[in-house]
C-alpha cells in the first residue's frame, strides 16, 4: 500500500530485539546446507534490515525539518546512538555469508559489487571502535544545530545562513560586501567552536584508524566510503588534472565575469554574481514551479511523470527553507516503502531549481532501483550517485525555459560556469582533508595555514577584502561535509566530469543520453563507480585526459578559447 509519508509507521527498536532477529538469522544461514535456501534468508534478513533503516530515514528527516523540536532531537540522538550497534549486528550476518561455503553460488545471484562492499565494509567498522562512532555521530549533530541555528543580523533583520543566499548576488557591490561581512561575522561568532569540533574530530578519528590497523585516517575514510576500485593515488591524479587543465580556465571565466560586472579589484564578494543584468530566478512561485516541474517531468515520459506525481502526492517533499529547518538539501529513501524523500531549502534564487532537479536525479535513481535484491544494492557510491543527480540538472535543461522565462539563457550560463568553477573548489576541500588527516596533530592555527595553501592552489584568483574571518583561512568550516562526512566532497567533482559528458551526449543525441540515463539509474548499486562508467560509455575521471575532453563541450559553448 502507497502510504502517505505521514502515516508512515515509526517507533523505537530496542537492542535486545535486534539481537534477538540477528541470532535467529544467522543460525538459520548457519544450520541450512543448500545455497538456494541461503539465498532466501539473506533476503529475508533483508526486509528486516529495511524497516529498521527506514525508522531511522524517518527519525533523521523528521529531525532536520524541525531541529529545533525537543522530541525529534531525541529521536534523532536515539537512532544515532544505536546505529553502531545495528552495524555491528548487521557485520555478524554479513561474516557468515562471506564466511558461506556455498559463497560462490550466492556470489553468481547477487553479483561480485555486493560481496566487494561488504568486505570492504567490515574494514571500515568493528565493535572495537562503537563507542568512537556514537561519540562522532554526536559531534556532527552538534556542529549541524550550531550551524543551523546561527542567525545572520543584515540591515535590521535575522537570517539563517541559507536565507542570506539571495543577497551575494546583487548587483549592488556595497550589498554585496556588507551581506558577506553580515555572514562572516555570524560564522566568525563560533568559530573557536567550529575549530574544537573538527579537532575533536579528526583526533577521534585518527585513534579510530589506529584502532582498526591502518596508518592513517585516509584509508578508514576511503573504506567508509566503500571505494573498492580506485585509491588516493587515483584521486590525486585527477586533482592533478584539475589543477593544470581546469584551474587556468576557471581563472579566464572569472576575468570574463569581472569585465561583465565592470570590476577591476575582483574580490569574493563579487564572486557569486555572473553579468548585471539582475537577480536569475524563477518566474513564480512554489506552487507554480511545483506545476513548471510537473510539465517538465510528464513530457520526458511516463517514468519521470509518475514518478514525480507520487512524491508529490505522498507528502515526500519538503522544499521550502524556514526557521529551525536543517540547511542544505539530501534525498533519502525509506526503503521498507520503496518511497524516496526529497528536503531543500528554496530561497527563492535560481539555485532553488538546481537543487530541486539534482535531488530529484536522486530520488529517480532511488525509486528506480528500489526493487533489487538486496537493500545493499539500491545506492551506488556517492561519486556515481552524484551522476544521477548532476546529470538531471543539465537533461532538465530543455524545460529551464518554463521557470526562468526570458532569463533562461542567462541561467544556463551561470549553471555551466558555476559546474565548472565549482570543481577547483571541491578540489581544494579535498586536497584540504587529506592534508589534515597526514597531520592529526596540527593545531588549528596550522589548518588555517592549510586551507590557505589549497586556496592558492585550486582558488588563485580568491581575495576577501574586509572580511578577517575569511582570509584568517575559516572559509571550510561552512563547509558541513568536512565534519559529517570525510572525502565525500571530491565525489561531486567526480560526478561533475561526467554530467558534462551527459550533456554532451544529450546535446548531441537526445534519446540515447536518456536512454543511458535511465540505464545508470536503474542500475543503482549493482557495480562500483568505474564499471558503472563502463557500462554505459563514459570515460572515467581518473584517466589522464578526461579533464580536457570532458570540458571542451562546455568551453565551446561559453565560447572561451583554450
Ligand atoms: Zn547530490
Amino acid at each position: 500500500m502507497d502510504l502517505h509519508f505521514s502515516e508512515f509507521p515509526y517507533r523505537r527498536l530496542n537492542q535486545e530485539e535486534i539481537e534477538k532477529l540477528a541470532d535467529d538469522s544467522l543460525s538459520a544461514l548457519k544450520q541450512t546446507n543448500d545455497a538456494s535456501e541461503q539465498i532466501n534468508i539473506m533476503k529475508k534478513w533483508d526486509v528486516q534490515l529495511k524497516e529498521w533503516e527506514s525508522y531511522a530515514s524517518i527519525a533523521h528527516v523528521q529531525f532536520s525539518q524541525n531541529t529545533l523540536d525537543k522530541h525529534f532531537q531525541d529521536e534523532r540522538k536515539f537512532y544515532d546512538d544505536i546505529r553502531p550497534f545495528l552495524i555491528g549486528q548487521e557485520q555478524r550476518f554479513i561474516k557468515a555469508v562471506l564466511n558461506s561455503p556455498h559463497r560462490e553460488k550466492l556470489e553468481e545471484n547477487f553479483g561480485e559489487n555486493l560481496f566487494q562492499t561488504w568486505e570492504i565494509s567490515l574494514r571500515a567498522f568493528d565493535p572495537k571502535i562503537e563507542e568512537d562512532k556514537k561519540n562522532e555521530s554526536s559531534i556532527v549533530t552538534e556542529y549541524s544545530s550550531l550551524k543551523a541555528q546561527s542567525k545572520v543580523h543584515f540591515r535590521g533583520n535575522e537570517y539563517s545562513l541559507s536565507e542570506m543566499a539571495p543577497f551575494y548576488v546583487s548587483p549592488n557591490r556595497e550589498t554585496r560586501l556588507e551581506a558577506r561581512k553580515a555572514q562572516a561575522t555570524a560564522l566568525e561568532k563560533n568559530q573557536d567552536q567550529f575549530d574544537d569540533l573538527y579537532d575533536q574530530l579528526v583526533r577521534l578519528r585518527h585513534n579510530m584508524a589506529k584502532k582498526m590497523g591502518y596508518s592513517s585516517y585516509i584509508d578508514l575514510g576511503y573504506a567508509e566510503m566503500k571505494r573498492v576500485d580506485y585509491n588516493d593515488s587515483d584521486v590525486a591524479e585527477f586533482r592533478r588534472q584539475i589543477k593544470e587543465d581546469l584551474v587556468p580556465i576557471t581563472q579566464k571565466i572569472i576575468s570574463d565575469r569581472a569585465f561583465r560586472i565592470n570590476v577591476s579589484d575582483y574580490a569574493f564578494h563579487d564572486e557569486s554574481l555572473m553579468d548585471l543584468k539582475g537577480k536569475i530566478a524563477p518566474k513564480g512561485d512554489y506552487d507554480w514551479m511545483m506545476d513548471q516541474a510537473q510539465g517538465m517531468f510528464d513530457s520526458m515520459g511516463k517514468d519521470f511523470g509518475g514518478f514525480f506525481t507520487m512524491l508529490r502526492s505522498r507528502g515526500l517533499m519538503d522544499l521550502k527553507t524556514r526557521e529551525g529547518k536543517m540547511g542544505g538539501g539530501y534525498c533519502t529513501l525509506f526503503t521498507d516503502h520503496g518511497a524516496p524523500f526529497i528536503f531543500a531549502n528554496f530561497n527563492g534564487t535560481q539555485g532553488d531549481v538546481r537543487v530541486f532537479t539534482h535531488e530529484c536525479g536522486h530520488a529517480f535513481q532511488a525509486f528506480q532501483s528500489r526493487n533489487l535484491p538486496l537493500r545493499d544494492m539500491i545506492w551506488p557510491t556517492y561519486e556515481a550517485a552524484e551522476i544521477h543527480s548532476m546529470s538531471l540538472e543539465f537533461l532538465c535543461y530543455p524545460w529551464m525555459k518554463d521557470f526562468f522565462k526570458e532569463d533562461t539563457d542567462r541561467f544556463k550560463q551561470s549553471h555551466l560556469e558555476g559546474s565548472l568553477l565549482f570543481i577547483p573548489y571541491g578540489a581544494a576541500v579535498d586536497e584540504f582533508q587529506h592534508m589534515v588527516y597526514n597531520n592529526p596533530d596540527a593545531s588549528a592555527r596550522e589548518r588555517t595555514e592549510m586551507w590557505k595553501e589549497v586556496e592558492r592552489i585550486y582558488l588563485p584568483h580568491r581575495k576577501y577584502v574586509d572580511l578577517p574571518y575569511f582570509s584568517s583561512g575559516r572559509f571550510w568550516q561552512r563547509q558541513g561535509h568536512i565534519y559529517h562526512r570525510p572525502f565525500y566532497y571530491i565525489d561531486y567533482c567526480l560526478a561533475q566530469i561526467c554530467a558534462l559528458q551527459f550533456w554532451e551526449l544529450a546535446e548531441n543525441n537526445r534519446s540515447e543520453a536518456m536512454k543511458k540515463y535511465r540505464d545508470l539509474c536503474a542500475l543503482g548499486g549493482s557495480l562500483p563507480f568505474t564499471k558503472l562508467l563502463g557500462e554505459v560509455g563514459l570515460k572515467n575521471p581518473f584517466i589522464k585526459g578526461t579533464m580536457n575532453s570532458s570540458i571542451s563541450n562546455p568551453l565551446k559553448e561559453l565560447g572561451i578559447s583554450v
